[in-house]
Formats: C-alpha cells, structure tokens, sequence
C-alpha cells in the first residue's frame, strides 16, 4: 500500500462489505451462514489472532470467536456482531448490491453487515501497526440474533462477563444516532378454552373462549403507559371454527416493552397471573422476558463520554439515544459498559429498501479503531 493511501478509504471497505452481503445469511439456512462465517474466518488469515469456531445447533449456523493475541489474560474490549439476516435465500434478487448516491443497497447491509465488517477493517488496521493497543480486543460474530439468539445467547454472556467494554455494531439510527439504551422485550402466549355449543340452539351451555379472550385483551391494552416508556401489543388473535359454534379455543401472541427492570419485576407476573374470569373457562398464559432491559449505567456513561470524544476528534458529533428494539447488547448491558448503534448508518433495516450510507463508513470505522486503540 502506498505511504499516503488512506486505510479507511470507503470504497475499498464498500467492497469487503459487498462480498459479505453477497452471500445470503438467512438465519434459518445454517449452511449459508456457515460459509460466510467461513469467508469471516479466512479474513482473519494473516492476522495476531486465535479462532474459535463453536458449533451451531436446534437448526442454527457456528459462532466465530477472534481473540486477539494480546491481553487475554485481563478484561479487554467485545465486540459483537450478527452475521445472520431476516432476509430469506433468493431477496437478493429483489434488493441486489447496488450504489446510488451514497447508498449502498442489500440484504442486510445496514443490519448488520456494513458495522460487523467496519469491526473487523477497524481491527485489521490496529494489527498493521506494530505497537498494541492496552486491551486485548475479542470479535464474536453471531449466527441467530435476528430470532434472538437463542443459541449463542450463553457465550454472548460469557464473553460478556469477562469483558471490561462491550461494542456492538448494530446500526446507527436517525443520524448516526448509537445507542445507550434499549427497552426490555417480553413475549407471551395466552391460551384460552371453553366449552363449545351450538350458538342457536344451545347457548346457554357453551363459555366463548374467544369473549373471555377479549376481556383478557382489554386488561392487556390498559397496562400500555406510553409516558413510562411501557408497551404492550396483542399482536396475534386466533380463535373459533364457525359462527354458529361458541368458540371452545382462542389464543394471543403478546409482545411486551419496557425501559427498565423494575418495570418488567413489575409487569412480567402480572400478565403471567392473568386469570379467566368467567366460570368453566380456563386461561393459561407461558413467557417470559426473553431480553433485559438495557439502561445507561455509570460505567456505560462514561464509555459513551470517551467515544464522543473520539468522534470529535475525528468531525463528528455522537449522539445517543434510547430505542425499544433488542439486541445483543441487552445481555451484557446489565453487568457490562456496552455501547451499542456503532455500526454504519442507513435506512429500512429488515425491508426491501434496506440500505447504508457511504459516508458513513469512514468516520464509524475511525470511531472503532480509536476506541480500539485508546479504551484502557
Ligand atoms: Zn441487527
């Protein structure tokens, strides 16, 4: 490489993140994300590292850890990132690689491919320099965050556990936005059965699971509280066979949010205990709160100061910000200063529009390097 040519030059990281978002990752086709895991693997050839492969299972691709050579022996910096998308195989032919203006289009290039890739340029870049930085640095690149990560949600709080910084390469939002906050997640199934009847003929021996479902909905909905940052959607109703039948069976998917863990103390038992209310009907609701809720900590605080720093070393301003999405980044938040958003910035993450914006790629990729070389 020429002494003057810039090791951050866009275009030439457009490209590594092209080859990864060339090969489809639906979380659901472990092979496909085992091939990418691989190209990963091959990326890290020349590099001061140690490989682990851990093996995916329950229909899952492999995890890919990258310990750097150094400074394994004390806390050092994760970083997380997915290489699994929601796009199934063949969207590719819908939303092909492609450049207009300064968007960069493809399945998963903005989640979260574009920031899984400026981690590991980032990283590449500290190694060509002989001096190392203070922490070691560890890549773990996921393959199931997107139907969250069931499988690698151990080793996520492992490393997690070990480490004395988490960043995650999510994406940016609004701006460039990262994130210091994220909503707790809580999933639910309600089951509800009652006693069919002919809806004509014999009413009065028939219990609508269905009506004992719609009370159930309305308590529900009363507990959304969208000033204390509390939401709950019944997003999914099933029930009944025929109008003439008073519906023996009805069912409800429910997906809960909140800001902090006192508020899912709080909220989880109460929808866990919602009862019937209605003789001969019973009511049986399973979940749980499959992600904590992520707050901005001291530690976290002061790990977002220093990268703001950082950014505007560099000429731009970090701004943060507190979303109701999940990650990762909720398993290590809890016990772990995690900076979270630091992947590229973009647009229609999860839709055949999804795209990332060039110009974000060289100041996000700075910001990792330097936190890289600096956190300590
Ligand atoms: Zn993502």
């Amino acid at each position: 490489m020429p002494a003057n040519a810039n090791p951050f030059d866009p275009m030439k990281i457009l490209d590594g993140i092209r080859r990864w978002v060339e090969i489809e990752t639906p979380t659901e086709a472990p092979k496909q994300v085992n091939r990418l895991s691989g190209m990963v693997a091959d990326g890290y050839g020349d590099l001061p590292v140690t490989l682990e492969r851990v093996a995916g299972h329950s229909g899952c691709g492999d995890h890919l850890v990258a310990r750097s050579s150094w400074g394994q022996d004390s806390p050092g910096i994760l970083v997380l990132s997915h290489l699994d998308t929601v796009h199934p195989i063949g969207f590719i032919e819908r939303l092909p690689f492609k450049i207009e203006g300064d968007s960069a289009f493809g399945p998963g290039i903005y989640d979260m491919k574009g920031g899984a890739y400026l981690a590991y340029h980032a990283f590449r870049q500290l190694c060509a320099n002989s001096q190392r930085s203070p922490l070691g640095v560890t890549q773990l690149y996921v393959s199931d965050e997107e139907i969250g990560s069931p499988t690698s949600r151990p080793l996520i709080e492992a490393e997690g556990r070990k480490a004395k910084y988490v960043l995650v390469t999510e994406p940016a939002r609004d701006g460039g936005k990262i994130v210091t906050g994220r909503k707790g997640v809580a999933r639910f199934e309600i089951f509800v059965k009652g006693v069919a009847s002919h809806a004509g003929t014999r009413p009065e021996d028939g219990r609508s699971a269905i009506r004992e479902l719609a009370n159930l909905i309305q308590t529900l909905e009363s507990m959304n509280d969208l000033k204390r940052g509390v939401s709950v959607n019944v997003g999914v109703i099933r029930g009944g066979t025929r109008p003439n039948v008073i519906a023996e069976e009805a069912y409800a998917e429910v997906d809960m949010r909140v800001p902090t863990i006192a508020d899912a103390d709080d909220l989880v038992p109460k929808i866990l205990n919602l009862r019937s209310s209605t003789e001969g009907v019973s009511v049986k609701v399973v979940g749980e709160l499959n992600r904590p809720p992520y707050e901005k900590g001291n530690a976290g605080a002061a790990l977002y100061e220093h990268a703001r720093t950082l950014a505007a070393e560099i000429g731009f301003d970090l701004v943060d910000s507190s979303t109701g999405g999940g990650s990762d980044g909720n398993f290590t938040a809890p016990h772990t200063a995690t900076l979270d958003g630091l992947g590229v910035d973009g647009k229609g993450a999860h839709t055949h529009y999804e795209q990332m914006y060039i110009s974000s790629i060289e100041p996000r990729a700075r910001l990792l390097h330097r936190l890289f070389q600096t956190l300590r």
